[in-house]
C-alpha cells in the first residue's frame, strides 16, 4: 500500500547530499506505483509527480535528514496542495434560509451525510435545521431521513403523496422562510449509475432551491470510479463541494486525492462512521498524514528541521570547548554554521562585544564564507584534520585546485589559528556564554 512504499522511499537515496533528477528516479517510480494502487486518478498522478519532482530537485538535504526522509517531506507537503491546501468551510453566509442540496449516486451516503450534516449545523453552528426528501421513488428513503431527523432533533418536512421533487422543494423552502430556519438540506434520489433523468431533476431543484451549497456526496471506497461520477456531476451542476463519505472503509485514500483535482471543488466533509456523529470537516493536512500513515517520520523531519541548526552547533560547540582536536572540517563546519544561522552579521548582533570585535577582524562575509568553503573543500582529509601539514607544495596545489591564489590559502590557514587560539582563550567558561548569547 501507499504508506508501505513510501516507507521503501527512505530506505533508498542513502548517502545522498541533495535531491538530483537522477537519484530521486527511482523513489519517484515507488511514490507513482503507489497512488496508482491507491486508486488515484491517472491525471491526478501527473500533475503531483510532476510537482513534487520541481520542487525535490536541488533541494539540500538536512544534516540530520536523510534524502528519503526530505522527498517524504516534500511528498507529504504536495499530498496536501492536491487536496486543496487550506480547510474549505461551509458557506451559509446568505440570507436564510441557506439551501444545502446534496447529490450523488445511491448508496453513496446523501441520506446519511444529511443526518449528520443537520447535526453538525446545530451542535456546531447553532443553526436551526430544515430536513427535505425529494427522494420519492423509494417510500424508505424518505423515512430513513425522517427517522435521522428524529434522532438529531432537527425539523423534518413532510412529503404529501404524489407530490414531484421540484415541487417538495419548493414548499419546503417557503415552510422554512415562514418559519425562520437557518439551513434547509435538500436530500435528492440517487441512482445507480449516472442517467439522465437524475441529472436533469437535480439541475431542476438547482435552478429552482439556488443552494448556497451543492455537495457532491461520493464513496472513498468507489476509487476512481467515484472520480467518474464526480467528473459528471460537476460538468452538470455547479457543485460547491464534497463530502467524502466511508473514509472509515478506505485505507487507500484514493478518491480523496482525485477528487480536488478532477472537480475543481474542495473536500468539505469527510464521513469516518456510520453513526451520526460521524462527519468531520475536512483537513487536508490531516489525510496527508494519514495517507501517508507516517505520523512519526513526518514528526522527525518537522524535528530535525526545528533542532538541526542547534544540535550542529551543540555538537562543534562541545569540541572546542574540550579544546581538542578542533580541525578545519570544524572550522569548514563552523563556515556553513554561519551561514544557516543568517550570516556573519546576524551573529555579531548576538556575540559579547569583545569577541564581536575578533570576530570582525576575520573580516568575515558571505562572499568569503564561500571562498573559505571552497579552498577547504579542495583539501584532502589528511590535510583537514592535520594542518600543519600543509606546506608550500600542497598550497599551491590547494589553490589551485580552488581557484584561489596562495595568500589566499595563507590567510584562510592564520585565520584558522587565529580562531583555535581564540578558543583556548575562551574556553574556561567564556564558549557556554558565548553560545548562551548566539542561541539567544
Ligand atoms: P444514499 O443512497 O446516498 O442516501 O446513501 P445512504 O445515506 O443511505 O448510505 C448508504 C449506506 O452507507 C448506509 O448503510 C450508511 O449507513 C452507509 N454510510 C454512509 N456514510 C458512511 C460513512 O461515512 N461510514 C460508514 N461506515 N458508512 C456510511
Ligand atoms: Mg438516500
Amino acid at each position: 500500500n501507499l504508506t508501505e512504499r513510501l516507507s521503501g522511499v527512505i530506505k533508498t537515496l542513502r548517502g545522498e547530499a541533495r535531491l538530483t533528477e537522477s537519484n530521486i528516479q527511482e523513489a519517484l517510480r515507488e511514490v507513482r506505483m503507489a497512488l496508482i494502487e491507491a486508486d488515484v486518478a491517472l491525471p491526478a498522478i501527473k500533475v503531483f509527480i510532476e510537482q513534487v519532482k520541481q520542487r525535490a530537485i536541488g533541494h539540500e538535504v538536512m544534516d540530520s535528514l536523510t534524502p528519503g526522509q526530505a522527498l517524504i517531506g516534500i511528498v507529504h507537503q504536495e499530498l496536501i496542495a492536491i487536496m486543496g491546501g487550506e480547510k474549505a468551510e461551509l458557506s451559509l453566509n446568505v440570507a436564510p434560509p441557506a439551501v444545502i442540496l446534496m447529490a450523488g449516486l445511491q448508496g453513496a451516503g446523501k441520506t446519511t451525510s444529511s443526518g449528520k450534516l443537520a447535526k453538525w449545523l446545530m451542535e456546531e453552528k447553532k443553526k436551526k435545521v430544515l430536513l427535505v426528501s425529494c427522494d420519492i421513488y423509494r417510500p424508505a428513503a424518505i423515512d430513513q431521513l425522517a427517522l435521522l431527523a428524529e434522532q438529531t432533533g432537527a425539523e423534518f418536512f413532510p412529503v404529501q403523496t404524489g407530490q414531484q421533487p421540484a415541487q417538495i422543494g419548493t414548499t419546503a423552502l417557503d415552510y422554512a422562510r415562514r418559519h425562520h430556519h437557518d439551513v434547509v438540506i435538500v436530500d435528492t434520489a440517487g441512482r445507480l449509475g449516472i442517467d439522465e433523468a437524475m441529472m436533469q431533476e437535480i439541475t431542476q431543484l438547482e435552478q429552482l432551491l439556488k443552494p448556497v451549497e451543492t455537495l457532491f456526496v461520493v464513496d472513498a471506497m468507489q476509487g476512481q470510479d467515484a472520480v467518474n461520477t464526480a467528473k459528471a456531476f460537476s460538468d452538470a451542476l455547479p457543485l460547491t463541494g464534497v463530502i467524502l463519505t466511508k473514509l472509515d472503509g478506505d485505507a487507500r485514500g484514493g478518491a480523496a486525492l482525485s477528487v480536488r483535482h478532477v472537480t475543481g471543488k474542495p473536500i468539505k466533509f469527510a464521513g469516518v462512521a456510520e453513526k451520526l456523529s460521524g462527519l468531520e470537516p475536512f483537513y487536508p493536512d490531516r489525510m496527508a498524514s494519514r495517507i501517508l500513515g507516517m505520523g512519526d517520520v513526518l514528526g522527525l523531519i518537522e524535528e530535525a528541521q526545528r533542532t538541526s541548526d542547534k544540535k550542529e552547533a551543540e555538537r562543534l560547540m562541545k569540541k572546542m570547548k574540550s579544546g581538542k582536536g578542533f580541525d578545519l572540517n570544524d572550522f569548514r563546519q563552523q563556515f556553513q554554521q554561519m551561514k544557516k544561522m543568517g550570516g556573519m552579521g546576524a551573529m555579531l548582533e548576538k556575540l559579547p562585544h569583545q569577541l564581536s570585535q575578533a570576530a570582525q577582524n576575520m573580516n568575515v562575509d558571505e562572499k568569503i564564507i564561500n571562498r573559505t568553503e571552497g579552498i577547504i573543500n579542495a583539501m584532502t582529509p589528511q590535510e583537514r584534520t592535520k594542518p600543519e601539514i600543509i606546506k608550500a607544495s600542497r598550497k599551491r596545489r590547494i589553490a589551485t585546485g580552488s581557484g584561489v591564489s596562495v595568500q589566499e590559502v595563507n590567510r584562510l590557514l592564520s585565520q584558522f589559528e587565529q580562531t583555535r587560539k581564540m578558543m583556548k582563550m575562551m574556553n574556561k567558561g567564556g564558549m557556554s556564554k558565548m553560545m548562551r548569547a548566539v542561541k539567544g
